[in-house]
């Protein structure tokens, strides 16, 4: 059900007496346990999971679906003495500042392009023009995908969150490090398709 919209931005219902489109544009964001049990790669506890187990529980999210959720992340227990101690990170007020520069960055280069804001909405043609890579880079990309088999579909996906990586850093062209980065938020297509 979530293929459509989060493709195309769109969603069609029908029903007996017809069928309407409407705007569907959002941002899906979902969690899930690395296992049954859930103490896969855990620390400290241990998992008691067999490695089928594991792969028929992964195996429950579909491929087309996980194909479409651009950035993975694992997220690690939190110690106490971290969770209670002062976070010297960087401030939420500085964070948004870099993302709002990103955006008019974004905003300049699809100011021709009807309907598209950012890079989430480049076009196939009008994305391979704005990736422009540098040969480290393209080597990078290619490797991965020997290596991994990654489709057409993941392919774009991962030039948009590179380009997106590239703009928060203020760089016009595709570098081996924003790529490399964007294949890290793969991870669990990895896991599948070891
Ligand atoms: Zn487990």
């Amino acid at each position: 059900v979530l293929r459509q919209p989060l493709e195309d931005g769109v969603v069609t219902v029908s029903r007996v007496h017809g069928s309407a489109r409407y705007p569907c544009r959002f941002m899906l964001a979902a969690a899930m346990n690395p296992c049954k049990c859930g103490y896969l790669g855990h620390p400290t506890r241990e998992c008691t999971c067999t490695p089928s187990a594991v792969e028929q529980y992964r195996r429950r999210i579909s491929g087309p679906l996980l194909d479409r959720i651009d950035l993975h992340v694992e997220a690690m227990p939190v110690e106490y003495e971290a969770l209670a101690a002062e976070t010297g990170g960087e401030s939420s007020a500085a964070i948004r500042a870099r993302v709002t520069a990103a955006r008019k960055v974004q905003q300049a280069r699809c100011k021709d392009l009807p309907g598209v804001r950012c890079n989430a909405q480049l076009p196939g043609a009008a994305l391979r023009r704005y990736c422009r890579m540098t040969p480290s880079a393209e080597k990078i990309l290619r490797a991965a995908f020997e290596r991994l088999g990654y489709s057409a579909r993941a392919y774009d996906r991962i030039l948009r969150v590179a380009r997106t990586i590239a703009d928060l850093d203020g760089s016009e062209q595709l570098d081996a490090a924003h790529l490399s980065e964007a294949l890290q938020y793969r991870t669990l297509d990895r896991k599948m398709m070891r």
